[in-house]
C-alpha cells in the first residue's frame, strides 16, 4: 500500500524515549529499517530489542544533534549498517520552562542549539547524502507552540517557529534534488515524561482548551508520520501538518 516503507531506511533522532521511540516502532512496523539515534546509544538496547522481537530491523547509533561531527559519524554508522538513509525524522528536542526575565544565555543556547540548529545539522547531512542517491524525505518535529505562544517557553516557541521556516526554506531549495522536507506540529501528546503534569489541575485545565477534549497519544501521530515518510506524500514539500485535536482552533 501507499504507506509501505519496505526497502527504505529511516533515521530517528532522540529515539531513546517518548515520541521518538514511538516513531521508530511505527516506521519499523511499516517495513523500514530504522537507525535509532541518541546521545547515549546504550539507552537504545531495549527499543532495538522491541523492534527486532516484532520482526523489524533496527540499529543503534550515538548522535548528539548539536555537534556536527557527531551527526556525520552517526550517519556513517547508520548507513554502514542499514544502507543509505531515505527518511530522517528530526525529533530530538528540549524545553527549559522559565519566566522570560530569568532565561539565561545558556538556557537559550541549549534550547535553540537542540531544536533548531540540530535540525539544520542533521537535515543538511541527510540532504547531502539523499541528493546523491535519488532523494528522500525529511520530517521535522515542530510543535503547535511554533504557531502559537504560551508563557514561560519563549526559547522553545521561538525555536519551533524557526523550525517551521527552516522546513519551508529547505523544501524550496531541495526539491530539485528530490528531497522533500515537511514538518509535523504535534499538540499536547501524553508521554511518560509529561503525564504527571497533564493529570495535575493546571494540566487538566489545559486539556479543556483542546477542541477534542482529550490529550493526544503517541500513536495519534502515526498517520501524519507515515504519510510524510512514504511516497503517499510525493507531491508535498515545505508543508506543516498539525496534529493537535483542534487545540489551535482556540
Ligand atoms: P522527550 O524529552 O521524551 O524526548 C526528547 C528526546 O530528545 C530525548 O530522548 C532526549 O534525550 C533527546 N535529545 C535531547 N537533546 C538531544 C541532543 N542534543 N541530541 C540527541 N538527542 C537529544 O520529549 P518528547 O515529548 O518525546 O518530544 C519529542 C519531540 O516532539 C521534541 O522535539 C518535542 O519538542 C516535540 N513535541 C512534543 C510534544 C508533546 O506533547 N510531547 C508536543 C509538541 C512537540
Amino acid at each position: 500500500d501507499a504507506f509501505n516503507l519496505t526497502g527504505r531506511t529511516a533515521l530517528v533522532t532522540g529515539a531513546s524515549q517518548g515520541l521518538g521511540a514511538g516513531f521508530a516502532v511505527t516506521l519499523a512496523a511499516a517495513g523500514a529499517k530504522v537507525a535509532l539515534a541518541a546521545r547515549q546509544a546504550g539507552k537504545l538496547a531495549e527499543l532495538q530489542k522491541t523492534i527486532e522481537d516484532a520482526g523489524g530491523t533496527a540499529h543503534a547509533v550515538a548522535m548528539d544533534v548539536t555537534d556536527a561531527a557527531s551527526v556525520r559519524a552517526a550517519f556513517d554508522d547508520a548507513e554502514a549498517a542499514l544502507g543509505p538513509v531515505d527518511v530522517l525524522v528530526n525529533n530530538a528536542g528540549i524545553a527549559i520552562p522559565k519566566p522570560f526575565l530569568e532565561v539565561t544565555e545558556a538556557d537559550w543556547d541549549a534550547v535553540v542549539d537542540t531544536n533548531l540548529k540540530g535540525c539544520f545539522l542533521a537535515g543538511q547531512e541527510a540532504a547531502r547524502r539523499m541528493s546523491q542517491h535519488g532523494g528522500g524525505s525529511i520530517i521535522n518535529i515542530s510543535s503547535v507552540l511554533g504557531q502559537q505562544v504560551i508563557g514561560q517557553l519563549a526559547s522553545y516557541c521561538a525555536s519551533k517557529a524557526g523550525l517551521i521556516h527552516l522546513t519551508k526554506a529547505m523544501g524550496l531549495e531541495l526539491a530539485r534534488v528530490g528531497v522533500r522536507v515537511n514538518a509535523i506540529c504535534p499538540g499536547y501528546i501524553e508521554t511518560p515524561m509529561n503525564s504527571e503534569f497533564f493529570h495535575s489541575p493546571a494540566g487538566e485545565k489545559l486539556v479543556k482548551g483542546i477542541a477534542q477534549r482529550r490529550l493526544g497519544q503517541a500513536d495519534d501521530l502515526d498517520g501524519a508520520l507515515l504519510l510524510l515518510a512514504s511516497d503517499a506524500s510525493r507531491y508535498m514539500t515545505g508543508t506543516v501538518v498539525t496534529v493537535d485535536g483542534g487545540f489551535l482552533l482556540g
